[in-house]
């Protein structure tokens, strides 16, 4: 684990320092208050990755669902698999973070928010999502680019080096290790 994120900061880092991927699962949870189970593992474990104990993803996920479904069925329901994958339940498998190979080859359905961008979204809402993070047209043509040659993680390399403002010569290949060069970055 490389840093350690706390509930009050969440929104804030999500903005800043999270691929895509996370930042849309994210944004979804906070607006539709629920996430289907593909979307859970993702960000679950993402936010794992990236530092946030098991008390806090418990807050976090009974937060929102609670607006949805009720603190009994939370229970029932979530909290088990939230507790699962910090290894706290079952064969207690500490379970590992998607890489992005992984989350590339994944396959949405209706209604589900996992996946890549890059590779799961329609060219328009690709288009309005990097716009909200703030890339120029320019390296927008040169994400959108690389997306059309099939090359989704250069994509993300691109967009990190165009919000950032700084080349990423690793390339990424790891949500949690796109959080941690964003952290190298901010720090
Ligand atoms: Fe997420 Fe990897 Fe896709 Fe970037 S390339 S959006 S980190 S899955």
């Amino acid at each position: 684990e490389y840093a350690e994120i706390s509930l009050k900061d969440i929104d804030q880092v999500a903005k800043s320092c999270f691929p895509l991927c996370m930042r849309h699962l994210f944004e979804k949870v906070r607006e539709d208050h629920h996430l289907k189970h593909g979307g859970r593992m993702q960000l679950g474990l993402f936010l794992k990755g990236v530092g946030l104990k098991l008390d806090d993803a418990l807050a976090f996920w009974r937060a929102e669902f609670t607006k949805k479904v009720g603190s009994e069925r939370f229970d029932k329901e979530y909290a088990y698999a939230i507790r699962h994958n910090y290894g706290k339940e079952g064969k207690r498998t500490d379970y590992t973070p998607y890489a992005c190979q992984k989350i590339i080859s994944s396959a949405p359905g209706a209604g589900d928010h996992h996946g890549c961008p890059y590779r799961h979204f329609s060219e328009d809402n690709l288009r309005a999502a990097l716009g909200r993070m703030g890339l120029s047209s320019r390296a927008m043509e040169d994400v959108m680019d690389k997306v059309r040659n099939k090359h989704y993680q250069l994509a993300c390399t691109f967009t990190f080096e165009a919000v950032y403002g700084t080349s990423c010569d690793a390339g990424i290949n790891h949500p949690n290790q796109y959080f941690e060069e964003s952290q190298k970055i901010l720090k």
